[in-house]
């Protein structure tokens, strides 16, 4: 079956109506770009297969866990979909390393001897394992970002869903997210970014989907996409 795949969702913060019958198949190794204007609902939409936002109605199933309250569900989902944002979300008064083996330890029940070469390995392959025993605050913003994304790989995701990870870094950090970004879209994973970056989707898309108000209301390939007029 699908990755990800969501059918007819409704989504209100109160009175206000912040995705409308959002229907989105996502397959195995498929990478998404989703865009639009600010505010048309595209963090709405990865946070809530996160079920960091509760729906109003419809269905999603992340790699065959249909997300309903349960926090059982809501376990295997987080444990399967990594999530990468703006503001890198780091602990600040925790090295590296230990921002990585967090997790792994409470959710994946790994030994702490475990954790720490898997935070090695995934540190490594974005390429920061020499900064392991800093603290957050003593990186750049782009090794912050790169330090987000290994400690999401460390939970072994099958996909990962990035919400403008790159909007937040000074320019000349954000070619290194990127790079890291595509490289992992090489090694096949499923991916949904929320970006600006057209580039990126450019070179990486296999769909471009274009969010207003809350809707999904185009989505194309990006070949169709970037066509000049
Ligand atoms: P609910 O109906 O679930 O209580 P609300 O719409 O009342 O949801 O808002 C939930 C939370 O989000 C509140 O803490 C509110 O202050 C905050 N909030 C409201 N509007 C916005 C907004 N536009 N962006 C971000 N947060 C908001
Ligand atoms: P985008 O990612 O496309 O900028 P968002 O998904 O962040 O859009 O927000 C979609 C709409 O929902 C916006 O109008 C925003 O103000 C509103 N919104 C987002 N979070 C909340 C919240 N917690 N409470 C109330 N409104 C919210």
């Amino acid at each position: 079956g699908p990755m990800i795949e969501m059918r007819q969702v409704e989504k209100y913060y109160g009175a206000f109506h912040a995705l409308k019958s959002i229907d989105l198949t996502v397959t195995k190794g498929e990478k998404i770009v989703l865009c639009g204007p600010s505010g048309s609902g595209k963090s709405t939409l990865i946070r809530c297969i996160n079920h960091l936002e509760t729906i109003k109605s419809g269905e999603i199933v992340v790699a065959g866990h249909r997300l309903n309250d349960s926090q059982k569900a809501v376990d295997a989902v987080r444990q399967t979909v990594g999530m990468v944002f703006q503001q890198f979300n780091l602990f600040p008064h925790r090295t590296v390393l230990e921002n990585c083996i967090l997790a792994p330890m409470r959710v994946r029940k790994l030994s702490r001897a475990d954790a720490e070469a898997t935070a090695r390995k995934y540190l490594e392959r974005v390429r920061i394992g020499d900064q392991a025993n800093k603290y957050p605050a003593q990186l750049s913003g782009g090794q912050q970002q790169r330090v987000a994304i290994a400690r999401a790989l460390c939970m072994e995701p099958k996909a990962m869903l990035f919400d403008e990870p790159t909007s937040a870094l000074d320019p000349e950090m954000v070619k290194e997210v990127l790079d890291t970004m595509v490289s992992l879209a090489q090694d096949g994973m499923t991916m949904i970014c929320v970006t600006h970056e057209m580039g990126f989707a450019h070179q990486v898309a296999d769909r471009v989907i274009f969010m207003a108000d809350g809707r999904i209301l185009e989505e194309n390939v990006p070949s169709i996409f970037f066509k000049s007029p």
